[in-house]
């Protein structure tokens, strides 16, 4: 059965850009009449807020989508997140990293999708793990899982390529897990077996197949859709004037007809959809 999820993290309101996200996911399970599951990914203590929760759940009702269950919250999720970050340290995969964000930055010689590549400082030496965040040993992982493969339905099949990501965090001091680890996990705890996400997303994806492989998990098929972008080609964000689905909805707009406007790719004026990934630019 074909089940897909929407994974907000209530960092901020949902914008149309989350909108033709959920939409998407909704419609993919509905239309093989299969499940579609909410998942609110809170455990991000510094950025999360508990009172968006209501308001994003509101804004997909709002849409007219509904969902399968109950919504799970990550924030429930901490024990398996430990559980398997043991199994990953006594495959002897993690290590202890004392560096700081500044540390990282003035070291760093190369960058990653996720950032400045971490350049493997504690890599090998006895550092105090007491507060410490854990680093994959992205080479060794790599090796050990051998070579993997993951299908995208858009841009198809796809040769697991994590080693760009570097030495990635995958529990920290601040965060009981990362967001690598934590949506791996979640994604096979709900049995997603389509997840669909932003294609910004896309490279996280190698990374994912990787933790996949090694915890046994598992592997579900992607679609990272294209994002909806602004007039200058960049994705979509509240802070540049795209409206949130909260304002709409108390504006007394009506959610069904701007979905159905979405499904149909007539967006708000300024607003389009952006090159896929692997489309010529
Ligand atoms: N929580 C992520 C976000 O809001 C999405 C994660 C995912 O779909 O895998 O961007």
């Amino acid at each position: 059965m074909t089940r897909t999820r929407f994974a907000p993290s209530p960092n901020g309101l949902l914008h149309l850009g989350h909108a033709y996200a959920a939409i998407l996911a909704h419609d993919l399970a509905r239309a093989q009449g299969g499940e579609f599951l909410v998942r609110i990914e809170d455990i991000d203590a510094a950025r999360s807020r508990a009172e968006l929760v209501p308001e994003i759940l509101a804004d997909l009702a709002w849409l007219g989508l509904s969902w399968d269950g109950p919504v799970l919250h990550q924030s429930s999720r901490l024990a398996a997140y430990a559980e398997a970050g043991e199994r990953l340290k006594a495959l002897g995969l993690l290590y202890p990293c004392q560096c700081t964000r500044a540390e990282i930055q003035a070291a760093a010689t190369a960058s990653g999708p996720d950032g400045p590549l971490y350049p493997g400082t504690c890599r090998g030496r006895a550092v105090d793990p007491h507060g410490a965040a854990w680093r994959i040993d992205m080479a060794r992982a790599a090796e050990l899982a051998g070579p993997l493969e993951w299908t995208d339905v858009l841009a198809g099949p796809q040769r697991a390529a994590p080693l760009a990501f570097g030495d990635v965090v995958l529990l920290r001091k601040e965060a009981p897990a990362s967001y690598h680890l934590a949506a791996t996990l979640d994604d096979a705890h709900q049995a997603i077996s389509l997840v669909v996400r932003g294609q910004d997303l896309f490279q996280s994806t190698h990374v994912h197949r990787l933790l996949q492989a090694l915890l046994g998990l598992p592997v579900p098929v992607w679609h990272h859709h294209p994002l909806l972008v602004e007039p200058d080609g960049r994705k979509l964000a509240k802070r540049r004037g795209s409206p949130g689905l909260r304002e709409l909805r108390l504006a007394g707009v009506d959610g069904a007809e701007l979905a159905q406007a979405l499904r149909g790719g007539r967006f708000p004026a300024g607003i389009s959809l952006g090159a896929g990934v692997g489309d010529a630019s």
